[in-house]
């Protein structure tokens, strides 16, 4: 299966992408963990992206759109795949598209874990704690949550016109979430 996660930071898409992944036996593939791994070896990319991620910025469209090129591209990818943090712009999704119709294959479903934003701020706030995230202070993640409105929530209506949108509940228990999503995806 070809599948998105969509959903506002703070949603749980990670915990939630790397079940549902595993129970499909497909990738998880997070542009938000790729980016921090370069950051984390201080490969050129990572440098150039650094600040971008610590302002709770994107990344630009091209180098963001490439790099997911090139991993789905590598063989485990090839029969299936559940991207987390990817497409976030309608640039994003149309060469997502692209990428797509190249090997001639499409989505099969998109998933939006409908959450309460005041609520996921707060788990946010707690992660910084836990964490120690860089881009997880107050001021960025308001940055983070204002891009999201503005860039990423209408992905969700280009992806209910095309058909191929699911929204779940994400609120609740994280098995919970999981369970609800199993049976979105009939899987
Ligand atoms: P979140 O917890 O906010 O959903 P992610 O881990 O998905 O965060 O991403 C962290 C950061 O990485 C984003 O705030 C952004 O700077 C960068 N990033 C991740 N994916 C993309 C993308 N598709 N386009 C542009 N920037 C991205």
């Amino acid at each position: 299966m070809r599948l998105i996660i969509l959903g506002p930071p703070g949603a749980g898409k990670g915990t939630q992408a790397s079940r549902i992944a595993d129970r499909l036996s497909i990738p998880a593939i997070s542009t938000g963990d790729i980016f921090r791994a370069n950051i984390k070896n201080e490969t050129e990319l990572g440098l150039q992206v650094k600040e971008l991620l610590a302002a709770g910025r994107f990344v630009p469209d091209d180098v963001t759109n490439s790099i997911v090129e090139n991993r789905l591209a590598e063989d485990d990818a090839r029969n299936g795949f559940l991207l987390d943090g990817y497409p976030r712009t309608l640039e994003q999704v149309r060469a997502l598209d692209d990428m797509l119709a190249k090997h001639g294959t499409e989505l099969d479903k998109v998933l939006e874990l409908v959450v309460d934003v005041d609520e996921v701020v707060g788990r946010l706030l707690r992660r910084a704690e836990i964490e120690g995230r860089e881009d997880d202070t107050e001021d960025v993640i308001r940055e983070r949550m204002r891009v999201y409105t503005e860039e990423t929530a209408p992905l969700s209506a280009v992806y209910r016109e095309k058909g191929l949108l699911v929204e779940v509940d994400g609120m609740g228990e994280v098995d919970e979430i999981t369970a609800r999503i199993s049976d979105a995806l009939g899987a």
